[in-house]
């Protein structure tokens, strides 16, 4: 089925493309599978000075990326040129800290010999991703396996098909080798059929649940490693204590940044009594600041969402919890544009039964929860089936990070913006996914960490059955 570019802004059709046929991605992979052997003569050093380049290849088209992400899913053109941005760094940190990373490690071991993990490559894999960030979803899977050796086919989603090949190009033109970063446009179907190649090492999906589980199906039949980055409710906790004027200036940001599309967004905000009214006045004084319009215009602070449907689907969600129970303390209305535009909502009054309680509001819609002790923030924040991260605020830096840790999520920021830098593992626990991506544990997710171990010669002494027993006698 042709894909299409529809700028949510006005409903533009700017581009279409088709998909590729079997023939077409069985070369894809062809190509990227012979990279993977040639890689492997290739010192680290040398796909540095590549992964640098291409670094400054992005930099070099930064504009032009971020015209192309803004136009096709609407995201404001300041927040694109970050992204954008954030891509060239990551490229940098693994380009300067992959061959730190993938030393051998020795192990002390009551082994004959001496014992030592090696990391290698394994082969291609696959990289499914959405399209809430059209290119940092990309370079994280992208980078650290370039640096390891291991080829990427991406399947990136359905409505952002311009992105996805104006990446791919520019990361080729920048100097990767033909079949290290190969983007190839898929059905569902194709990407099963993808995963079950034999030449196919494994699969990194981030998206929703149901993508999660249907790509990790595949992969389990096949037994090849998956890792999944999926959705998140994530909390806004404010304590007692908190500084008010931190908190009101940054929560309404944590919401709305990229239209409230991301995984990592407050979706919750679990705040103590003392503070609610604060709290909840300030929200809603910010939400009605923003200023909707064309993502182009840097004078713009309010994104239209990235499709009509993703609109809808929010919409729905609004008028269930609602329908349970839920209280409209701000917004819930339309604007009066052609636009994919969702008024910034506030909900409140959320009892535990009532289905927001549980869902990902994946847009500009900010649930606001009252709590009268430490412990009952806590438990309404453990009351979801994710486990992604979260954001405390607390009078006692020390003290907000003791409830950090109490969260059951795979990060936690106190006192601050939730941030995403190389050198920071991303990734969640529960329905979140599992597995790593960034920093050295992200750069290990595909990696053989062989175990080697050397000897001078066979001990003798030490043998029982052809394992050796640690507490035998020489
Ligand atoms: P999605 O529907 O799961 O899509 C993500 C990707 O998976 C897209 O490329 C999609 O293709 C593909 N896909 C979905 N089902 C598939 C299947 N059965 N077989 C093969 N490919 C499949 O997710 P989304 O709703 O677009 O993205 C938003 C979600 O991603 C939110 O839940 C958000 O929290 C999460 N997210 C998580 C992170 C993280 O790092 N944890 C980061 C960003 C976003 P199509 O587009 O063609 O459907």
């Amino acid at each position: 089925m042709p894909r299409q570019t529809i700028n949510p802004y006005n409903n533009e059709v700017l581009k279409t493309f088709d998909d590729a046929t079997d023939q077409e991605i069985d070369a894809a992979i062809t190509t990227a599978d012979k990279l993977y052997y040639e890689m492997k003569h290739q010192t680290i050093q040398d796909r540095a000075k590549t992964l640098h380049m291409i670094a400054q290849g992005i930099r070099d088209h930064s504009q032009e990326l971020a015209e192309i992400a803004t136009r096709e899913m609407g995201k404001l053109i300041g927040e694109s040129k970050g992204e954008v941005e954030l891509c060239a760094i990551i490229a940098d940190y693994f380009a300067d800290h992959a061959e730190e990373f993938l030393q051998p490690t020795t192990i002390e071991s009551q082994v004959h010999g001496e014992a030592k993990v090696y990391k290698h490559a394994t082969g291609v894999i696959l990289a499914v991703e959405p399209w809430n960030f059209p290119y940092y979803q990309i370079m994280r899977v992208f980078a650290p396996n370039f640096m390891v050796g291991n080829p990427m086919i991406l399947r990136d989603a359905a409505n952002i098909p311009w992105s996805a090949q104006a990446f791919a190009d520019i990361v080729l033109e920048a100097g990767a080798p033909k079949g290290a970063l190969t983007n190839v446009f898929m059905s569902y179907d194709q990407v099963a059929d993808v995963i079950a190649d034999p030449r196919i090492q494994g699969v990194a999906l981030t998206g929703s649940e149901r993508g999660g589980s249907s790509v990790a199906e595949e992969a389990g039949k096949n037994l090849k490693k998956s890792t999944l980055e999926l959705g998140g409710q994530d909390v806004f906790v404010v304590l007692d204590d908190a500084n008010m004027e931190d908190v009101n200036n940054i929560a309404w940001r944590a919401r709305l940044y990229n239209a409230g599309q991301v995984c990592t967004s407050s979706k919750r905000f679990i705040v103590m009594d003392n503070v609610y009214d604060e709290f909840l006045e300030n929200l809603k004084k910010n939400f009605a600041a923003v200023k909707p319009g064309d993502p182009m215009d840097p004078a713009t602070t309010l994104a239209p969402m990235n499709t009509k449907k993703a609109k809808e689907k929010l919409q729905k969600q609004v008028d269930e919890a609602v329908a349970a129970g839920a209280v409209v303390a701000y917004g819930n209305e339309s604007y009066d544009l052609p636009g994919q535009f969702f008024m910034p909502t506030i909900l409140t009054n959320i009892s535990l039964d009532n289905p927001a309680a549980r869902t990902e509001m994946f847009g500009p819609v900010a649930q606001v929860y009252k709590v009268h002790s430490e412990e009952e923030a806590i438990e309404l924040a453990n009351h979801s089936q994710y486990g992604l991260g979260g954001i405390v605020f607390s009078g006692d830096a020390k003290h907000g990070e003791e409830v950090a840790t109490q969260i059951e999520t795979g990060m936690v920021f106190v006192n601050n913006f939730m941030a995403s830098l190389p050198e920071l593992p991303f990734g969640g626990v529960k329905n979140s996914g599992y597995g790593r991506e960034l920093s050295d544990l992200g750069l290990m997710a595909f990696v053989n960490e062989q175990l080697v171990v050397t000897a001078d010669g066979p001990d003798m002494h030490n043998m029982a059955g052809g394992l050796v027993t640690p507490d035998a006698e020489e």
